[in-house]
């Protein structure tokens, strides 16, 4: 299959005045055209920074990408151009943001909204625009779209904005589509129903999506592949089959014995023990060992690298290198 995004080592720096934080440190994976691809982790391991720094959003200063490149469709996104990125934007990457009110504009009616992205974008005129929001209003579900492209915003219920968000990310056939924790804000089974839309949506128009979430069950019905990330670092990646049957990363095991249930009956199983990492002042070695019930000497020494455990699944651990896991 041809490869759609490749991240190569992407590490992104940000100089704070508290010190230095290292927010993505050499993240490698790749998404296939068609293919949907869960990015998971807790919040503060470094996913939204890597969605950023994809669509080029990483302001520097203080952010600065240190190693690494971005290649979307074979070309490297971190060489292009301001003007060059901005052509790219919304048209061929288009992203979902994690809040919806803070990527809608309140002043705007919807149809303005939408219709300001096609017009500039697309040339359509006005009545064109219109027709076209009406469209999108309804692929992504939105009831008597007609009746609603004058409504602000506000008049939206939380999932209906989160539709709306789409309509918007979706209005130029970007064919590769980025969404942020589209769902946590939102009620457990509208989080479902969004997520559905958006897979069935990937499906029809044959795009590629990078799915961004902290709850792994949410990937188990969404993605085809799965990176797990933690404290910066992508600590195993694999089919999400694989991911799910056999996990490599005690991390992994971890989430995965944790998963909040869409059905919102059992709240979290068995919790990870200790807390987050401290991305200010990161441990030593491996930054999951202070969590880590396996943990060895060699795991607070020597960060472990990824490496490939069986075909296309990959874990970054010291179990493995002694071949006990
Ligand atoms: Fe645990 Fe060591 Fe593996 Fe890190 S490298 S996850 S501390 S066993
Ligand atoms: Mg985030």
């Amino acid at each position: 299959a041809e490869t759609v995004l490749e991240l190569d080592d992407l590490t992104v720096r940000f100089h704070l005045r508290r010190g230095d934080l290292t927010a993505v440190d050499g993240a490698s994976f790749s998404i296939e055209r068609g293919q949907t691809f869960g990015l998971v982790g807790e919040s503060g391991s470094g996913k939204s920074v890597t969605a950023k720094a994809i669509m080029r959003l990483i302001p520097a200063p203080p952010g600065e990408i240190p190693r690494g490149r971005v290649l979307f469709e074979g070309s490297n996104i971190l060489d292009k151009s301001d003007a060059e990125m901005r052509a790219l934007r919304g048209r061929r990457i288009a992203m979902v943001f994690q809040e919806p009110m803070s990527a809608l504009n309140p002043v705007f009616t919807v149809c303005d909204q939408i219709s300001d992205a096609l017009r500039t974008n697309l040339g359509l005129s006005k009545k064109e625009a219109r027709e076209r929001v009406v469209e999108l209003l309804s692929l992504v579900g939105i009831p008597s779209p007609q009746k609603r492209l004058d409504s602000y915003v506000h008049e939206f219920s939380g999932g209906m904005r989160q539709r709306v968000m789409l309509a918007m990310a979706l209005s130029c056939n970007p064919n590769f589509l980025i969404a942020d924790e589209p769902t946590t804000a939102l009620d457990v089974t509208i989080q479902a129903t969004i997520l559905e839309l958006i897979t069935g949506m990937i499906e029809r128009l044959g795009m590629s999506l990078l799915f961004i979430t902290h709850n792994l069950g949410v990937v188990a019905h969404a993605c085809d592949r799965v990176g797990v990330m933690y404290a910066s670092h992508i600590v195993e990646l694999g089919d999400k089959r694989e991911i799910f049957a056999r996990p490599q990363h005690p991390y992994t095991v971890g989430l995965l014995n944790s998963i909040p249930r869409l059905d919102g009956q059992a709240k979290y199983l068995t919790p990870i023990a200790g807390s987050v990492c401290n991305m200010m002042d990161p441990p030593t070695g491996c930054k999951f060992h202070p969590r880590c019930s396996h943990a060895m000497d060699v795991c607070r020494r020597e960060i472990p690298r990824l490496k490939e455990i069986a075909p296309g699944h990959l874990a970054a651990c010291h179990l493995h290198d002694r071949g006990t896991a």
